[in-house]
């Protein structure tokens, strides 16, 4: 055709067929480039995206506001909810809608509800890992959002349902920040907790290592050791978060008992599927789809036949032993000095 449509010699249409053959192997290579590049871009893609990735607000308390914080904040560990609501992320609907309450220093604080009703968004919030979208919260009449996130989460401790354990030994996941000197107060926590006998069998005590995760400690056990951590630290807000579903009745009045006498001037909020878990609290929030449906004496709550906790209470099955452990624990409380809890 070429030497046809004029004066190309067979030679050069020789040359030029070979040329033109070559190029679809350039092409070939050309397309595997392009992809390279495509997917290699993906990488400054992802950096860029996390550039602007939200970051968690400040470490430290500005100094405006800590020239107005008292000199040991916070020396009473009041803890109020003002209208507050929270989402997860925009776009989502809000988890706690328009929540209020008010916690008093040293009071026992049980949290129930359904799945999904918010009760661990409120210690999710307590702790600033998400902020909240309208209201505030306040504790010991400081607003929690203008402290640095050190200074706030300093203050409180939280027993997660899985409670984890660090690599390294017993008195490192004690004393994480060997903030105690002496190892006579880390042997005193770990008797408030009732755990000395269990390490004092142990051939290497406190310098027992932690084999992965804390596995060689019972998931009881492991709760004792993180409830020690809280003690040491001398936390002013602890929060257990479902922290007694997985054991054994005997360790959990355990744990009941540790948190009765060793953190006896915290402020404590118990969220439990077990109502006997928190039946003898000073008071009992129940939560119900974001909103908190009852807040009030355990007791009080129960003679409300037709209200939320009477509702759980008697779909839980054993109504009459959880009655009895309200009522009894209202006594108690009337005979001990409780004006400042009751309403
Ligand atoms: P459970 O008894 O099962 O622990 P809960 O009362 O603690 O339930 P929350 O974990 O507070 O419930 O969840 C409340 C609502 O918030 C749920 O509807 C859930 O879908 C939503 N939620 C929880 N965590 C997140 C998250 N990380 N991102 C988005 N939504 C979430
Ligand atoms: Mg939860």
């Amino acid at each position: 055709f070429l030497s046809a449509s004029g004066g190309v010699g067979v030679v050069f249409t020789g040359l030029i067929l070979t040329y033109a053959l070559e190029v679809p192997k350039f092409l070939k290579f050309g397309t595997m480039m392009a992809s390279r590049v495509e997917s290699d871009f993906n990488r400054v893609e992802r950096i860029l995206q996390y550039m602007k990735v939200d970051t968690e607000a400040d470490e430290d308390t500005s100094p405006e506001v800590r020239k107005g914080l008292p000199p040991a904040f916070p020396s009473k560990s009041t803890l109020e909810f003002r209208n507050y609501s929270m989402r997860y992320r925009d776009g989502l609907p809000l988890v706690l809608k328009n929540v209020s309450f008010t916690v008093a220093d040293g009071e026992k604080i049980g949290i129930v509800g359904r799945t999904g009703s918010g009760k661990s968004s409120i210690l999710v919030s307590i702790f600033r890992i998400v902020e909240g979208s309208s209201g505030s919260i306040l504790l010991d009449g400081i607003d929690i959002s203008t402290l640095g996130l050190r200074d706030l989460r300093a203050s409180m401790c939280m027993i997660p349902q899985d409670p984890f354990l660090f690599s390294g030994t017993l008195r490192e996941n004690i004393d994480p920040f060997s903030a105690v000197k002496d190892d006579k107060d880390v042997w005193d926590a770990l008797d408030m907790v009732g755990l000395k006998s269990v390490v004092g069998t142990l051939p290497e005590g406190l310098a027992t290592v932690m084999s992965d995760g804390g596995s060689n400690f019972s998931q009881g056990q492991r709760q004792l050791i993180c409830m020690a951590r809280a003690l040491l630290r001398n936390a002013r807000v602890l929060m257990l978060d479902e922290a007694t579903a997985s054991i054994d009745l005997e360790t959990d009045n355990k744990i009941q008992t540790a948190i009765r006498t060793a953190f006896s001037h915290c402020t404590v909020l118990t969220i439990a599927h077990r109502l006997d878990t928190v039946m003898d609290s000073d008071r009992i929030i129940v939560m119900e789809e974001g909103v908190v449906a009852e807040i009030d004496v355990p007791k009080t709550l129960l003679d409300k036949e037709e209200g939320a906790l009477s509702r759980l209470v008697t779909r839980s099955g054993n109504a009459d032993r959880l009655k009895s452990i309200a009522s009894k624990s209202y006594d108690n409380l009337r005979a001990v000095d409780t004006k400042q809890f009751l309403p």
